[in-house]
């Protein structure tokens, strides 16, 4: 049998024959020797019912970097492989996001050309030409969209400040439930950790493309509890795009837990309606917050959640001002015969030794409440410190002021 499963041959078999399979197919004969050493040690994963559509967007007069297929498919398996892992880990199963495959084992990636010129596509401003006509391509081609979820790549502007050495120029950040990130020559996984410029180069494009991805898949910003940052190094939603590959990169459990309601990472049978317009916000039934020189006690009474997760930071309290953001998961209990379930965490203020207010200025703790509908909402409070009395619950802003997105 040549060392092939029956499961693989069986993998290899539906390959064939539907061009589609989520999960585990073998590494490509054609693959690079670095990418067969690094996914030599792949996970299965378990099969996933819906897939992130990868984009590759084009303007109407520049052309993708040589080798693309190749060279995307690799590090798109090593990252789908690393949220894997990382998902495992943290106790939510061996599962990650699911991505389409061609019948030789590249990753499906939709070449899809706009109408302007690519520097009608910028880095400011260019996204909404972009996802326009992506919108479009799909109404066209409906069979090709697998989710709600689009990971939109583009090849680096040439001129005076971008090219193959200095790669920039194009849209790179997350969007709501699609992100961008770029393409150059060299973003080639065989620089992966090496001490090298195109090493450097490529941690800084490949930690971005992961990090925005898991924007696009609906992660906000989070940083690590001190006894994890010390156990793991830096969070991949924190600041985890810098070191991705170059220095030991995590993804919190509280990262993970958000995952496990993105449609991207339900799996194969799991039938839920994702982001259905119109569906009831969570009500928060009852709160509190007792603060002591140690710990912050949270309680809380909710129904119509899948489940909250925690969140302290320093100001200020605006997007992209996060990445400090401890994460937690809070413990829950179903209250038998209702809907309700309480939602419970002592916060240690020895975890957070990242953030610089504790026990001294204004923090704000924001409570993220996840519906298994992939809907997510924030509800934030704020305290000082300065001002606060040690073992007396905190005043608290109206139950239901609650914000759509984290
Ligand atoms: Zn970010």
């Amino acid at each position: 049998m040549n060392g092939l499963s029956i499961k693989g041959m069986l993998g290899v078999l539906l390959l064939a024959v539907s061009g589609v399979v989520q999960g585990n197919v073998a590494v490509p004969e054609h693959f690079s020797a670095r990418a067969k050493e690094l996914l030599a040690d792949s996970i299965e994963l378990a099969p996933a019912a819906h897939a992130v559509n990868v984009v590759y967007f084009l303007g109407n007069d520049n052309e993708p970097e040589p080798d693309y297929e190749r060279r995307l498919s690799e590090l798109l398996l090593y990252v789908q492989q690393f949220y894997g892992k990382e998902m495992q880990r943290n106790g939510m199963g061996a599962r990650s996001f699911g991505l389409r495959r061609e019948a030789n084992g590249n990753v499906r990636i939709l070449l899809v050309r706009g109408k302007k010129s690519h520097r009608d596509y910028p880095y400011n401003g260019g996204a909404n030409a972009c996802l326009q006509e992506v919108a479009e391509f799909f109404r066209a081609h409906p069979e090709e969209k697998h989710s709600d979820h689009t990971f939109i790549l583009m090849p680096t502007f040439h001129d005076e400040q971008n090219g193959e050495k200095t790669p920039g120029g194009v849209p790179f950040y997350g969007y709501g439930r699609d992100c961008f990130a770029l393409d150059y020559a060299d973003f080639d996984i065989r620089h992966l950790g090496k001490n090298t410029r195109e090493g450097h180069l490529l941690t800084k494009w490949l930690g971005g493309f992961a990090h925005e991805l898991g924007h696009g898949l609906n992660l906000p910003h989070n940083a690590g509890t001190t006894s994890d940052v010390a156990l793991y190094g830096t969070p991949l939603m924190g600041a985890g795009n810098y070191t991705f590959g170059m220095r030991p990169t995590y993804m919190t459990r509280s990262s993970c837990r958000m995952l496990t309601a993105s449609e991207t990472f339900a799996l194969a049978g799991d039938e839920t309606d994702f982001y259905p317009e119109g569906a009831p916000a969570p009500v928060i039934e009852e709160a509190s917050v007792v603060p002591s020189a140690d710990k912050l006690v949270v309680r809380m009474r909710v129904s119509g959640c899948a489940f909250v997760n925690l969140q302290v930071q320093d100001p200020p309290f605006q997007v992209n001002w996060d990445y400090d953001a401890v994460a937690f998961c809070m413990a829950e209990e179903k209250l038998p015969g209702t809907d309700s379930v309480v939602y419970s965490l002592e916060v240690p203020l020895a975890e957070l030794q990242g953030l610089q207010n504790t026990r001294k200025g204004v923090q704000a703790l924001e409570l993220l409440l996840t519906q298994a509908n992939g809907w997510r909402y924030r509800w934030r409070i704020t305290l000082d410190w300065s001002k606060l009395t040690l073992g007396a619950p905190l005043p608290l802003p109206a139950l239901d002021s609650l914000y759509r997105g984290y």
